[in-house]
């Protein structure tokens, strides 16, 4: 994987003044985690560029991510966490007829909304070229495999709700994804975002958190603030609950007014104290043979 890299300003404030955090990551595959010094984004750079990332999307993903893609799923009768979020909070519309979701893979969750909604038209963007098979054989709607594509051109009709389930951090820019998908979304419509919490990073920084993948470390305040930048309004954004705790996740819909992003050096720093924080205790000795006897015992037990 020799892919041509790329320098990159912050895509939430535009600085190119950042603070470097690590170039040690998953897989051993080489990356630069910085954090944003004027409003605490972390992101990669320089990364590879999008050339690098669609080749690497289409013919390296699967393997480094997904190896069990081709078997034959038992079904699942856990309740899906998307379903019951928006359920609890009363988010599931009742007239919703077409339905998105950005980084489907195979399509689980697509399908599991296909229940609470059997009428809607069930849609998919997803770079995966053995993930469109499966998608195609349920019946959903592969629109393409690339969000940063014209896909939107083409469309009459606005979704109802689109899911991204921890895709937002895999975007080279995901300020200009949510203002396009914004345009995609009905009057009505509810955008749901899951990601990795920054705040609370729950596995070995170097072995799983940061990943040459996933070009974005977003927060409560990033989100907060990217929503307002593309024209969405927050709902509510939840940092983890009994599903996930590592994750944080927000409902959004189209907002009516213009809200200024709150860009604050004080993010930066909080954000930038829990990776110090973090860090020292994963390079503890006590740490690392916790982990070890962990690994030991889900061999044998
Ligand atoms: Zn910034």
């Amino acid at each position: 994987m020799n892919y041509k890299l790329e320098t990159i300003q912050c895509n939430i404030c535009g600085a190119d003044d950042t603070h470097k955090v690590t170039d040690k990551g998953q897989h051993s595959l080489p990356l630069n985690v910085v954090l944003c010094k004027a409003c605490g984004l972390g992101y990669l750079n320089p990364r590879w560029d999008a050339d690098g990332y669609l080749d690497f999307y289409k013919n390296q993903y699967d393997n480094y991510y997904r190896p069990d893609i081709k078997k034959e799923k038992k079904v699942s009768t856990k309740e899906n966490p998307i379903l019951s979020r928006l359920k609890e909070r009363n988010l599931l519309g009742t007239d919703v007829k077409h339905i998105l979701d950005i980084g489907s893979g195979a399509g689980d969750n697509l399908l599991d909304l296909g229940k609470a909604f059997p009428e809607a038209k069930l849609n998919a963007i997803e770079p995966s070229q053995e993930s469109q098979v499966i998608l195609k054989k349920n019946g959903i709607q592969v629109l393409s495999d690339d969000v940063n594509s014209n896909w939107d051109e083409a469309l009459t009709d606005k979704f109802g709700v689109i899911i991204m389930r921890h895709v937002l951090e895999h975007f080279l820019d995901p300020l200009l994804a949510l203002k396009r998908i914004r345009e995609t979304l009905s009057d009505t419509g509810i955008l749901y975002i899951a990601v990795p919490n920054n705040l609370n990073p729950i596995q070995s920084l170097e072995k799983s958190w940061f990943r040459v993948v996933h070009t974005y470390y977003f927060n409560k305040y990033s989100l907060a603030n990217i929503l307002r930048l593309a024209g969405l309004e927050e709902i509510e954004i939840v940092e983890g609950d009994r599903h996930n705790n590592g994750e944080v996740f927000l409902m959004a819909r189209r907002s009516k007014e213009i809200v200024k992003p709150n860009i604050s050096q004080d993010h930066y720093t909080e954000q930038r104290a829990v990776f110090e924080r973090v860090q020292k205790e994963q390079s503890s000795l006590v740490y690392g043979l916790k982990n070890k006897i962990s690994k030991v015992k889900r061999r044998f037990f």
